[in-house]
């Protein structure tokens, strides 16, 4: 059982990584190697303080070293369910449990919006994991949406599984495999009642389909945390960082605006010393 679970290997995780592990802490950390997209893809940051006019790579990378000094490890795996066991909790992590007393999402934004009956269809033919669900569609008809060119080997998998794979990916990805069809548009909707059966494309082509994997680099909180009380796009938390549920946190671009390294960074320290002080609470049987 880890102390703490981090999702989200940005600013404010790792701000909130760091402080645990100065305190000793067991964590599990959910990320990227890449640390934050969003920070190696910003080309000056001129607003942080100690470092003037610094490339978002360089950034990203003392991020890195400061990461790697303190022994702080990293999982690449993606959360995709977070369930409340009372007391503790169960993250599932590409295919794997992890369990942890506490948990701190620190996912950042997820820019892109859901499709139409995405939510509702969730476990219902449409899955964010194809090394969790791939085996259930073995020789179906199985459309995949993926905008994450780092997921290219969960469409390789579904080629060899499925019978017929409709692709649409946002990086041009191309295959030979004869049951694979690469899709020029985007989808638009799925549909079906208690399962999805088809997707829609935004020219309004249909395609039936027995299951749908979207593949995305964000899920958005409330997906993976069914009950997460939220504040329109944003999680609702108070001002210890505190989400609505007992042990679980959150911090930086996921719980509002402005979207900004150094509001990253307060928050998940904020989150820190919140959760260090629920740890030690838990120990006395407070
Ligand atoms: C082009 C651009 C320029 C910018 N310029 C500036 C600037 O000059 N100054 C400034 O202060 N800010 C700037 N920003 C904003 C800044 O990058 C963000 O505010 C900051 O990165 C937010 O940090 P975060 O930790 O909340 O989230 P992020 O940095 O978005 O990190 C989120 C992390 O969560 C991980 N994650 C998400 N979901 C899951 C999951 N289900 N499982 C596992 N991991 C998951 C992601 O992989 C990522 O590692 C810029 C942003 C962009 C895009």
């Amino acid at each position: 059982m880890f102390d703490v679970a981090i999702i989200g290997t940005g600013p404010a995780g790792l701000s909130a990584a760091l402080t645990l592990k100065l305190h000793n802490k067991d964590i599990v950390w959910f990320g990227s190697a890449e640390l934050s997209d969003k920070v190696g893809k910003s080309e000056k940051i001129a607003n942080y303080p100690g470092v003037a006019m610094v490339g978002g790579a360089d950034l990203n990378a003392k991020f890195r070293a400061q990461a790697e000094e303190l022994g702080l490890e990293m999982t690449d795996k993606r959360v995709t369910n977070i369930a409340d066991m009372g007391g503790n909790y169960m993250v599932l992590a590409d295919n794997e449990v992890f369990e942890a007393r506490t948990v701190l999402l620190a996912t950042g934004i997820a820019a892109a919006k859901g499709m139409e009956n995405e939510a509702r269809l969730l476990g219902a033919g449409v899955s964010y994991c194809a090394t969790c669900d791939g085996f259930l569609y073995k020789g179906k008809t199985v459309a995949v949406y993926c905008t994450d060119e780092r997921m290219e080997h969960d469409i390789k998998y579904l080629e060899e599984i499925c019978g017929k794979l409709y692709i649409y990916t946002s990086f041009g990805y191309t295959t030979e495999a004869v049951n694979a069809e690469v899709l020029k548009l985007p989808v638009k909707k799925l549909d079906g009642g208690f399962k999805c059966d088809s997707i829609e494309l935004t020219d309004g082509t249909k395609i039936d389909v027995d299951g749908v994997f979207i593949l995305r680099p964000a899920i958005a909180p409330s997906t993976v945390m069914p009950g997460l009380e939220m504040d329109g796009a944003h999680i609702a938390v108070n001002r210890n960082q505190e989400t609505n549920f007992k042990g679980c946190y959150a911090a930086g671009d996921c719980t509002g605006r402005p979207y900004q390294i150094a509001k990253a960074v307060g928050e998940g320290n904020v989150a820190a010393h919140a959760i260090l002080e629920y740890l030690s609470a838990l120990e006395k049987g407070e």
